[in-house]
């Protein structure tokens, strides 16, 4: 780490740790480690688990409640990798399984990288009785075409589910493997790594706060770090089916998302349409590829951040981000104002459209016009209390869904705002 680095740079750099859907132990260690080198005790700032394992860090910026509504800033712990199920009989073997809309490139039989030798790295937690859980890990080479046990497509998303054996070097039991792919590095304006989907979330929402907390903004502030994003936005779910946060909060859920997309995946004669670039900005993610149109609050609230950030010369964008879906879709299928905000990237889910196995990559100014719309949006939240003091209700009638989805049918498929320098 060098101190001429952005915050949220240097986060990104701590977070790179292991991770695998349920598997997220590392990654939610090093934010605990995080948080307690960036917040002093006498900030009024606190971190905890909810009942699904996630972590909610809380900015209690309005002790009174004279400003009766929250913001909730979430990303992911998890991204695709290998779980494992179980040893081949003569206990050789382990029988690995693609999660999570991995890059199934990384599997088929006659891809380059396969015969090449694929490498992952096994990983096994060791949890001591502090609590304090270290990685034990081989690397192994991905063996020849024989090796591979089982091929099936997985019917519910679309994708290629494989499964393949790889000799266990000598470890007792392991819990998940993932791609060995070069560490983190970075080049002029570009950072790439393994794994930035959505550990970069992660660390854009941390600078923020740090932003937040710092200009003691009045307003409560919320960071959660979800669990199990990509089998399901389970942590997300289980956030808001516990009613972990308080009913009025407004919800932003910062993901990096493709910057090349098509509207159905499973289909191979869509072609992949590049939708935005590498250093625009920010994107205000105004719907996924399953909700066409975010709470409108939410979205104002984002847009008016963005808007007030271009006055500034700085480049934001918005649009409909819909190369994927994310945690936004289910916090407002259930009913929470909740909108979206995506770094574009290259080599998503290292390279599932692309046809190699590639590290993700994303620019160093669209992390930091991404720490820059929350943290303004927090200003615009604590300057005017009366903004969206009232959860509305009407939100959830039938009539006000027609709505959203015949405005989002007057876009068409094309981004619904384009707000460019
Ligand atoms: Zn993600």
């Amino acid at each position: 780490m060098t101190n001429e680095e952005p915050l949220e740079l240097k986060i990104l750099r701590q977070l790179q740790v292991p991770t695998a859907s349920l598997m997220e132990d590392l990654v939610l260690q090093e934010v605990t480690r995080i948080f307690d080198g960036l917040f002093g005790e006498e900030e009024p700032v606190s971190i905890a688990r909810d009942q699904t394992g996630n972590i909610v860090i809380h900015y209690e910026g309005d002790p009174n409640r004279d400003n009766p509504k929250s913001l909730a800033l979430l990303a992911h712990s998890d991204h695709p990798a290998f779980s494992v199920d179980g040893r081949t009989q003569d206990d050789t073997n382990l029988i690995l399984r693609m999660q999570g809309g991995l890059n199934p490139e990384s599997l088929i039989l006659d891809a380059p990288l396969f015969s090449l030798g694929t490498e992952v790295y096994l990983h096994r937690l060791v949890r001591h009785d502090g609590g304090i859980i270290t990685v034990e890990g081989g690397i192994i080479t991905v063996e020849t075409s024989e090796s591979v046990l089982h091929t099936s497509l997985d019917q519910r998303d679309g994708n290629p589910s494989k499964r393949y054996h790889a000799t266990a070097n000598g470890l007792d039991r392991v819990d998940f493997a993932t791609l060995k792919l070069p560490s983190l590095s970075v080049r002029d304006n570009y950072v790439s790594a393994p794994v930035i989907d959505d550990l970069g979330g992660i660390a854009i929402n941390l600078a923020a706060l740090r932003n937040i907390v710092n200009q003691k903004l009045g307003v409560d502030v919320y960071v959660v770090v979800t669990r199990a994003e990509e089998i399901g936005l389970l942590g997300a779910y289980g956030l808001v089916s516990h009613h972990v946060l308080p009913r009025d909060t407004l919800y932003v859920a910062v993901d990096t998302s493709s910057c090349r997309a098509k509207w159905d995946r499973a289909d191979t004669k869509e072609p992949l349409k590049v939708i935005t670039s590498l250093g625009a900005g920010a994107v205000i993610r105004t719907g996924d590829n399953s909700t066409p149109l975010f709470n409108g609050d939410a979205n104002e609230l984002l847009i008016s951040a963005g808007r007030a950030l271009q006055s500034r010369g700085e480049a934001v964008q918005a649009m409909r981000m819909y190369g994927g879906s994310c945690e936004a879709s289910i916090l407002y299928a259930m009913g929470a104002r909740a909108t979206a905000l995506a770094i574009p990237l290259e080599g998503w889910h290292n390279g599932l459209q692309e046809g190699r196995v590639m590290s993700e990559r994303v620019a160093l100014s669209d992390l930091a016009s991404g720490v820059n719309v929350l943290t303004t949006a927090a200003q615009l939240l604590a300057n005017d209390p009366r903004r969206y003091s009232r959860f509305h209700v009407d939100h959830l009638q039938p009539s006000s869904l027609k709505f959203r989805d015949a405005v989002a049918g007057l876009y068409g498929k094309e981004p619904a705002f384009n707000i460019k320098r």
